[in-house]
């Protein structure tokens, strides 16, 4: 048994993004009333205070992090020309998400649990360093990446992205950059259309990308099969000091947005393979984060899925 942290704010519940797949209902899906009866072990602890906006503009630039706030603030409704929609108190929540990431990254840190899930939004795997993209502000997981690194002093972090898009935005920051492992599985062709397997990094960080594009359709046994011979491999070679989860649930075979056939027992199986790995390397530290997942009860159950088995 491990101890497993869950991470909801009820800011959550204040990025109203209207009529638009990414919204509050997805929030109040995994507020922990609703969790307890599907993770009956579940340890809801509160979002703490960080210096959000520091860690924020290590990742991205100090004039990006302005715009989200002013543009947010000022009652700006779309961050790009696409499909980001924020209100006006979109900024404190796009703040909290990155918080629960920072506090989750101290309880893993100061031993106050094992593994940690971040039931947040917005999502932030598409965020690039001066852009919006994808539903995403921030891009959480990398500046979790950043804290682990530059305030944990941990060398090397691994992210693994199951989510059905590829986290082009986690990749950018990280494609020079030999430490952080980036591995993303994800439907290809699909939006936002990057992510084929010959991105592998550049320069110092050659070799550090992986990408495992799956084609539509995908059954899910042979989604896993791939999963364990070359996910876990790589991770085994990498040796990383922690391993970070971007956890979308759009991969799940009723999601509205994607095309694969992944179940709420496929989670729980990679759950239990990602925590094996970060068991025999990284002492057990292991944080995930909630990214897309669109079929409300597809994504509280695979949630729930997935907590069961970094519980277990
Ligand atoms: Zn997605």
């Amino acid at each position: 048994m491990a101890r497993t942290a869950y991470y909801w704010d009820p800011l959550n519940l204040e990025h109203d993004t209207g009529p638009h797949v990414e919204c509050i209902a997805r929030a109040e899906r995994l507020a922990p009333g609703e969790m307890l009866s599907l993770v009956p072990r579940l340890d809801a602890r509160p979002v703490l205070e960080h210096d959000a906006v520091h860690w924020i503009t290590q990742v991205h630039s100090p004039h990006y992090h302005e715009f989200v706030k002013s543009a947010c603030e000022g009652g700006r409704r779309l961050l790009d020309e696409g499909d980001t929609v924020v209100c006006r108190r979109s900024y404190d929540v796009a703040l909290a998400a990155v918080n629960a990431a920072l506090t989750a990254a101290d309880a893993v840190m100061q031993g106050h649990t094992d593994n940690a899930f971040c039931a947040m939004r917005p999502p932030g795997h598409h965020a690039l360093p001066t852009r919006a993209m994808g539903f995403c502000l921030f891009a959480n997981v990398a500046i979790l990446a950043r804290y682990l690194q530059r305030q944990c002093k941990l060398g090397r972090i691994a992210v693994v992205d199951w989510d059905v898009h590829h986290g082009n935005g986690t990749q950018d920051i990280f494609y020079n950059d030999p430490s952080v492992m980036f591995i993303s599985l994800h439907q290809f062709p699909l939006w936002p259309g990057s992510g084929s397997a010959e991105e592998i990094g550049e320069g110092a960080g050659k070799h550090t990308t992986l990408n495992i594009p799956m084609a539509p359709g995908t059954p899910e046994a042979e989604y896993l099969s791939r999963f364990d011979a070359e996910v876990i491999p790589c991770l085994e070679k990498y040796k990383p000091d922690a391993l970070l989860i971007s956890a979308g649930f759009d991969a799940h075979r009723d999601d509205p947005l994607g095309g694969l056939m992944l179940t709420e027992s496929g989670y729980a199986r990679m759950t239990q393979r990602l925590r094996d790995v970060a068991n025999r390397h990284c002492s057990g530290r292991l944080i995930s984060c909630l990214e897309g997942g669109y079929n409300l009860p597809a994504l509280q159950c695979s949630v729930a899925a997935h907590m069961n088995a970094l519980i277990d």
